[in-house]
């Protein structure tokens, strides 16, 4: 997303620092912003409801940052971008700056400032259940998911019935996948999935084995990462056709960023 609104040093009279006396007395603040959004429509139409208005954000952003203290710039830039990527329709991405002029460290300064890029992320997770009710567990967490204020599940696919893969002793599962909208950064996407495996009363007894919720997280964008606790792409996602079949269904033209291959590809090559 190229295009941008900026708002440059907004002026804002609050009480964030780590010492008593600026959270008492307060002290000035100058916030800036960029907001990544597509104003083509804006632009063609002249019409503001197909944008985003920097005044009623200015305002948002100061009366937050009057409403709530805190003790770093670090939290309050993240809680200040959150809140906005949260409540601002069309807002894709945002940079703000927090500089804090008056910063008493007993040395003259300009300012000293913190500044974050936070944006929303298109992420693709793969269902699995076979132990119990597996189209409820699965559908739990599809809508536990959906309750979350920082994640939006854009599409599900159908649930399939498929046979065990790996391990063939055990039940048939129920597979299925979902696309995502999130603000969380891999690892803490993963951890939330763990927390809502854990949830279902998932044990993890044997590799590959029964189990009342698996949720995997398939593509992050077109991330590439590689470390002990997750590989994304999914490590082993382009040899499974109970993956495959519901992503063709959901995102067919999306590319792995590996391979280099839509779903619809990768699942048309399993034939
Ligand atoms: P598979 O990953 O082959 O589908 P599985 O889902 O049965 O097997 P689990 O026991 O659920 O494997 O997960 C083991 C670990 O895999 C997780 O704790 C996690 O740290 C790690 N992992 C690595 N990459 C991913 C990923 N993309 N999504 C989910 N977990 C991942
Ligand atoms: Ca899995
Ligand atoms: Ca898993």
């Amino acid at each position: 997303m190229a295009d941008k609104i900026h708002i440059k040093d907004l002026e804002v009279f609050c009480n964030h620092g780590v010492f008593p006396e600026e959270n008492k007395l307060g002290q000035k603040f100058l916030v800036s912003a960029v907001l990544f959004t597509d104003t083509r429509a804006a632009g063609l139409s002249d019409d503001l409801e197909k944008s985003i208005n920097y005044g009623d954000i200015s305002h948002q952003m100061h009366d937050f940052l009057q409403k709530n203290t805190y003790r770093l710039l670090e939290r309050a830039v993240e809680e200040l971008a959150a809140h906005l990527l949260k409540t601002t329709p069309r807002l894709e991405c945002i940079q703000i700056e927090l500089k804090k002029p008056w910063a008493p460290i007993g040395l003259p300064l300009a300012y000293a400032s913190v500044e974050i890029e936070r944006s929303w992320h298109t992420a693709y997770l793969g269902l699995g259940s076979n132990m119990g009710d597996t189209r409820k567990y699965i559908e739990d967490a599809v809508h536990a998911l959906a309750q979350m204020d920082d994640c939006r599940v854009e599409a599900v696919s159908e649930w399939i019935v498929t046979k065990p893969y790996g391990v063939a002793d055990q039940d048939d599962f129920l597979n299925g996948c979902l696309q995502l909208r999130t603000l969380l950064p891999p690892r803490e996407l993963l951890g939330r999935l763990h927390t809502l495996e854990h949830a279902a009363g998932r044990t993890r007894t044997r590799p590959w084995g029964p189990r009342t919720l698996d949720l995997d997280i398939l593509l992050y964008d077109d991330l590439v990462m590689h470390t002990p606790e997750l590989t994304i792409p999914h490590a082993d996602m382009h040899h499974r056709a109970f993956v495959l079949q519901p992503m063709a269904e959901i995102a067919p033209y999306t590319l792995h960023p590996l391979l280099k291959k839509t779903m619809l590809q990768l699942r048309d090559a399993l034939k």
